[in-house]
């Protein structure tokens, strides 16, 4: 649908922006490469790659997600902390799944400016309004207060103002909710994100929490992500805890959540529906697998699971 392929396409083209850089860097002009500078199938293969590792990310995420909202019966809440530019709660808004409220945190700077892409495109404020039944939506630089959607500026590694900011805009801990972060802890301490998961276990009762990130990290295809990474000046401080899916497990099992599991992206793309895959390899002209698989086994998704109102949320899985 249109916001996939808005990711999607941010996210290639960001791909593409670095390759560039490199090359122009490599042929010492320091300045947008020729066209033929990509005669390099290797480099075609690479971006086709991580194009389709987007889409299996975007999939499997999304199942775990529609499942916890079904469940739910959309009387539920989503935090997703770290959300950036996503876009999941207009995918919600179009297919009718959505839950009592959508909070977006991110630090104010990055909301500042996400604020600004909705006041100016109708196709993102209109289902912010339509949503909202009174006329009081709260709309400053760094927040965006409505009946369904509510997106805030915080820094995730200071978790008391974090609580108290979303507290301030109609968290409610009683009602089952859904924590998402996609690429998001592995920029903070270990400790830093124990604290973050540590939190949203003792807040509520009835929650799940996905996330998707770095593992296997200890090969020399991930030096090769992380110098990448490097060069675009993240600093990964919790790389230490993306050794294995036992590591990622142990974070939530280690700070009250009762259920955890975690499989790395090249399982999950195996268990797509393999129709929908064969149609996207088609579409990313995608004859060489390799880079593929190697990056997808670089990546997985880890979800945790409390379950006081006994809606049976262990059992949610691919
Ligand atoms: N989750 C989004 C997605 O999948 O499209 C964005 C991922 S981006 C790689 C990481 C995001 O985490 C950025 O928007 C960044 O600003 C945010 N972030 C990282 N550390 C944070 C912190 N300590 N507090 C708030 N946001 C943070």
């Amino acid at each position: 649908n249109d916001t996939n392929t808005f990711r999607a396409t941010t996210k290639l083209t960001c791909e593409y922006n670095i390759l560039c850089k490199q090359k122009g860097t490599e042929s010492g002009r320091n300045r947008r490469p020729h066209v033929n500078q990509f005669a390099s199938s290797k480099d075609i293969t690479y971006l086709f790659s991580c194009l389709t590792g987007y889409y299996a990310r975007v999939h499997g995420v999304n199942h775990l997600l529609d499942a916890f909202i079904r469940k739910t019966e959309c009387h539920c809440q989503i935090i997703n902390l770290g959300a950036g530019l996503d876009t999941t709660f207009w995918r919600l808004k179009d297919i009718n799944l959505m839950p009592r409220k959508f909070f977006e945190v991110d630090f104010p700077t990055v909301v500042a400016r996400k604020i600004h892409n909705i006041k100016t495109k109708p196709p993102l404020s209109k289902p912010i309004i339509e949503t909202h039944s009174t006329d009081s939506l709260l709309l400053d630089a760094h927040s965006l207060d409505s009946d369904r959607y509510c997106i805030i500026g915080a820094d995730l590694r200071d978790v008391s103002n974090l609580d108290e900011k979303l507290k301030k805009f109609q968290l409610n801990p009683e009602l089952p909710t859904l924590l998402l972060s996609e690429c998001v802890l592995v920029y903070m301490t270990c400790l830093q994100s124990s604290n973050l998961v540590h939190w949203a276990a003792e807040t509520f009762h009835t929650a799940m929490f996905i996330s998707y990130e770095q593992v296997n990290m200890s090969d020399r295809f991930s030096q090769v992500m992380v110098e990448n990474l490097q060069r675009r000046h993240c600093t990964l401080a919790g790389l230490e805890a993306c050794q294995s899916l036992d590591s990622q497990k142990e974070r939530f099992l280690k700070t009250g959540w009762e259920h955890a599991d975690a499989l790395d992206m090249m399982t999950i793309y195996n268990m797509l529906p393999q129709d929908d895959v064969a149609r996207i390899e088609r579409l990313e002209f995608l004859d060489e697998k390799e880079l593929l698989q190697q990056l997808l086994q670089h990546y997985s998704i880890c979800w945790a699971t409390k379950d006081k109102l006994n809606l049976g949320l262990s059992q949610l899985a691919f």
